[in-house]
This record gives structure tokens, sequence and C-alpha cells, in this order.
């Protein structure tokens, strides 16, 4: 599974989405392997999620900047990626402290929204990744975003062996991408949570993604996902280590793993001025992006 452009001005990942599967089928034209290959294994994609402020930021990119730069969040000010009510919404409830990736107010980037799948946008998104991730059990989820040339991966709160997968993938995608790039700037690992509980960062794609896979469910009384025993709800801070919890965490996916490819480096990377598609465009080559999709199930582990 493959999800791109929640943040309106990371062009990259919607625009690589759609050339990657472009370049995928032109090539299993004539390529047999692959023709096969595409026989056994499905790609799903949502490659531009925020398209309102992906269009405005094309027509209009004065318009929508603020004193952080061009736009992340949805054109109702809120940051799709910090919508989820994944496991660890519980963070932005009231009076917890909050980390300075979360904002109170609706603006450009970083408001969860007033509450928890507020935006018609998370509320499509939520469909399709229980779908695939329950009905369908995919393997993986690869959000594509641009931050850093980092890749995180893994949750605090997945099973260990949910966690084992998602390390040794992003090693093998790490390593893919980085091919023969080792005198340049190479993709290099970010923890994706250190640790959970109130001042986590919460609410994005992968979050509910693995809170799903990992056998939480939303809990009407919380408002966001909880895992439960069957007589009652528990937040995740009660149970601690998924692993350790007091009943057993029947994950419905237990192979599933997420990883969150920030393409890039800086602003000059974010946009779609002439200059930036020039630079995201040679990262794509460089970086091996047109080959990922075929390479990922000889990635999986
Ligand atoms: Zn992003």
């Amino acid at each position: 599974m493959f999800t791109g452009q929640v943040h309106a001005r990371e062009f990259a990942g919607g625009t690589y989405l759609v050339k990657m599967f472009i370049d995928l089928v032109q090539k299993a034209q004539t390529d047999k392997g692959l023709k096969e290959l595409l026989r056994h294994y499905k790609y799903v994609a949502i490659p531009i999620i925020n398209v309102d402020v992906r269009e405005a930021l094309i027509n209009d990119p004065a318009s929508w900047t603020s004193s952080s730069g061009l736009w992340k969040a949805y054109v109702n000010g809120t940051d799709g990626n910090r919508n989820f009510p994944g496991v660890l919404w519980g963070q932005v409830s009231k009076g917890n402290r909050l980390k300075w990736n979360i904002r109170l107010t609706p603006g450009g980037d970083n408001y969860p929204g007033k509450t928890a799948g507020s935006c018609p946008e998370t509320q499509a998104v939520m469909k399709w990744l229980y779908h695939y991730i329950i009905v369908d059990k995919a393997r993986c989820l690869l959000d594509m975003h641009q931050q850093g040339s980092i890749i995180y991966a893994g949750k605090e709160w997945s099973t260990r062996a949910q966690e084992k997968t998602a390390e040794e993938l992003r090693k093998k995608v790490m390593s893919f991408l980085n091919r023969g790039n080792s005198s340049g700037r190479t993709y290099k690992i970010a923890e994706d949570e250190p640790e959970y509980g109130l001042n986590g960062t919460g609410s994005t794609i992968t979050d509910y993604a693995v809170s799903l896979a990992s056998g939480a469910k939303f809990s009407v009384a919380m408002g966001f996902s909880a895992y439960t025993d069957g007589e009652r709800e528990y937040m995740l801070m009660e149970l601690g280590d998924l692993d350790k919890a007091k009943f057993p965490i029947n994950a419905p996916n237990p192979e599933f793993s997420t990883l969150t490819i920030e393409i890039g480096l800086g602003q000059k990377y974010l946009g779609n001025s002439a200059s930036t598609r020039k630079l995201i465009a040679t990262e794509y080559k460089k970086y091996h992006f047109d080959a990922l999709l075929e390479s990922l199930p000889e990635l999986l582990p």
C-alpha cells in the first residue's frame, strides 16, 4: 500500500507515486518476469491525499504560505497527518503537554483538527486502510513525505513481531535507495516514536494503520482507538508493552509494517516551482524510485 502528499507542499510523494506506477505498468508490457510478478502481488495507492491544497499551491502559492512556509494542511487548516484517531490521539486531549509539532489552532500545519478523524479526507483514507489491512491482509504501507532524507519505521505499540518486520523492511529499502550513492547524501533512519504515552506525536496515517494491524479498535467512549479484552476498553498507557498486556493482543495482521519515507532535503525540495521539479526529477532516478515497486516483493521480510 502506498500513500502520498497528505501534506500539500510535499509534491514529490504524489508525483513519484504516479510516475512509479506508470513506470511499472510500461515495463510490464515487455518484461515477462515483471508481468508474472504482478499476478502475485497487488499494489494499491492513494498518490495524492490532499488534492485541494496541492491544486491551490500550483495556482496561487503566495496565498497558501504561512509563517512556517507553504501549507501542509487541508483547506480547513487541519493537518491531515495529525487527524487520524489512532491509539496516540490521547496526547492531544485537554490538559496534556503538547509537542512542538502539534498546535491548537487551524493553520498551515500541525493542527490535529476539531476531533479525531474529523476531515472527510481522513475518513476516506480510514476506510481504505481498513479494507486493505484487515480484509486483504496487506504486507506493508509506504507513506511518502518530504523532510530530511530519512525513513521512519516501527511503532512502540506494535507487537514485537511487527516491529521487527518493519525494521528489516526499512534496512532493505534504505540500502536499495542508497545503492551507488555512498559518496553523496544518503537516506538515514529516524525513530518513529521514541516513547509512547501523552507526549508522542501520534495521529498520523501510519500510526492509525499500525493501530488497526495490532488490534486496536475505535472506542466510542474515548473517541480514538483503544484495545479491548471483550469486557472493557484499555488505553495504550494502561497496557504498556503490548507483548506483556494482561490479555492477549490478537493482532489481525501480524505481518504488517509501515515505513514513512521522507524524500529530498530542505525547503528547496518543497512546492512546485520549476527548480523544485528539476530537483525531485533527479532524486527520483538517483535514488532508484523508478525501480522501487518492482523490487519491493524481494525487499519484504
Ligand atoms: Zn509530511
